[in-house]
């Protein structure tokens, strides 16, 4: 992804609907602090190799920057860019006072021995230690980076500043001031949305045949929920095989192969495709929830699905936007519709503030509550301004909320 692809062309989209003036723009589409960092790790075999992080802020006019740290080869100054604007957009469709922020640290973590690993997460927070904080940026996890790194980041940055701050990062483990519910968190707060949705739509989502493309946290989380509330999943797809099974998968089942072998291909019913073919499966509500730009406009055309619910981040790209629309598809947009992994954090973040910790059913509760009124604040935001697809609304929605903040504190 790149700062100028497409999240600043939905940005745009919604500045223009929004009728702001250039400097407004700008305001906007320029990330208010950048930092890029170079810094050393010690290697197993007592050689020095030197790496390049980057933290971005991309507004904080609402509170402090919130987003991932990716470590991944691709990472550049320019992704991290875009993934912070997203972030800000995301953080205000849902109502969090926060803006967003996204870092990462260019690396093939495959390479690294889990000392190398541990090094390297600690090195980067040394990095960045002055940019970031409980009140001024709160990282998280993203590809390649998980509870175990940000248990050594907290544990770092704790040293640096002489004392415990527990809510200067999210997605830790619970020993240490994790959140319950947030491993599903992004696959419950996917189903709430759908459910809302459905409910305008006219679609039951007891008699719905859904199709979940990725089976990992979220896509295997998201055929849980739904396979038990009732819908029927007639087909999932790793990144190896497709199932599909008119008669619905056996979604426990499904977990349990995945589990034991590492992947889909031994369940043992159903009819088999290749995983990209599960797009053009019979089905009511297609839930895209491995990798971005899945959707394209080779295949959007193909679709059946009544429904998007788009749970991975970018799934489908504006080509299959237009296609899909013309198709009559409604797509519920990812930053409304997997907004729920942040949405847990900010519980998180909470709960390390108050030294007080709530039940899964409390965290379950306040999440359902965010997310069907961002998902109404939305839906009305479309209706009176007669808005052609979720994805403006919500870009929109968000965009002035955020506008609103930097009038407000004289920014504008
Ligand atoms: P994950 O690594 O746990 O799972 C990814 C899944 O996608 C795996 O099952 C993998 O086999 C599958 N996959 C990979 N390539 C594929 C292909 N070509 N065809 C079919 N399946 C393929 O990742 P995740 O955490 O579940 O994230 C999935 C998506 O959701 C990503 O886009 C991520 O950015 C987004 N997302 C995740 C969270 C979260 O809380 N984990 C929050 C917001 C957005």
């Amino acid at each position: 992804m790149s700062f100028n692809g497409t999240a600043a062309y939905q940005l745009k989209r919604a500045i223009k609907l929004l009728n702001l003036n250039d400097e407004t723009a700008k305001a906007l589409l320029e990330p208010r602090r950048s930092l890029e960092v170079t810094f050393s790790v010690r290697m197993d075999d007592g050689s020095v190799r030197v790496f390049k992080g980057y933290r971005v802020q991309h507004t904080d006019v609402m509170g402090p920057a919130k987003g991932g740290i990716r470590f991944h080869p691709n990472v550049d100054l320019s992704e991290v860019k875009a993934l912070a604007t997203l972030m800000s957009i995301k953080c205000s469709v849902i109502g969090l006072p926060y803006g967003g922020g996204k870092g990462g640290v260019t690396v093939n973590t495959k390479e690294l021995s889990e000392g190398e690993l541990e090094r390297l997460s600690r090195g980067y927070v040394r990095a960045i230690a002055q940019f970031v904080s409980s009140d001024k940026d709160i990282p998280a996890p993203d590809m390649y980076t998980n509870a175990q790194i940000m248990a050594w980041m907290v544990d770092e940055f704790s040293t640096l500043k002489q004392c415990n701050d527990f809510g200067f990062i999210t997605g830790k483990p619970l020993s240490i001031g994790g959140s319950v519910g947030r491993n599903a968190a992004t696959a419950r707060g996917g189903f709430f949305v759908t459910r809302a949705a459905c409910e305008k739509e006219g679609i039951s989502l007891q008699k719905a045949r859904i199709a979940v493309h990725g089976f990992g946290n979220v896509g295997g989380n998201a055929a849980r929920i739904f396979a038990a509330e009732g819908s029927k999943v007639v087909a999932i797809a790793d990144s190896k095989t497709a199932i599909y099974d008119a008669q619905g998968i056996d979604v426990e089942l499904a977990h349990e192969i995945k589990a034991k072998t590492g992947t889909l291909e031994d369940y043992p019913k159903g009819q088999k495709m290749a995983p990209e073919e599960l797009f053009q499966c019979d089905c009511d509500i297609l839930i895209p929830a491995s990798l971005e730009e899945v959707l394209t406009k080779d295949n959007a055309h193909l679709v059946k699905a009544k429904l998007i619910a788009e749970l991975a981040n970018g799934p489908t790209t504006p080509e299959a936007d237009k296609i899909l629309a013309e198709k009559g598809v409604t797509i519920l947009p990812d930053i409304l519709t997997n907004a729920g992994g942040v949405t847990v954090s900010y519980f998180e973040w909470i709960q390390n503030r108050m030294g007080y910790y709530w039940t899964a059913e409390e965290v379950e509760e306040k999440l359902e509550k965010l997310m069907y009124k961002a998902y109404e604040d939305i839906y009305k935001f479309k209706q009176e301004n007669n808005c052609p697809d979720y994805r403006l609304a919500a870009f929109a929605i968000a965009t002035e909320r955020i506008v609103q903040a930097m009038r407000a504190r004289g920014w504008i």
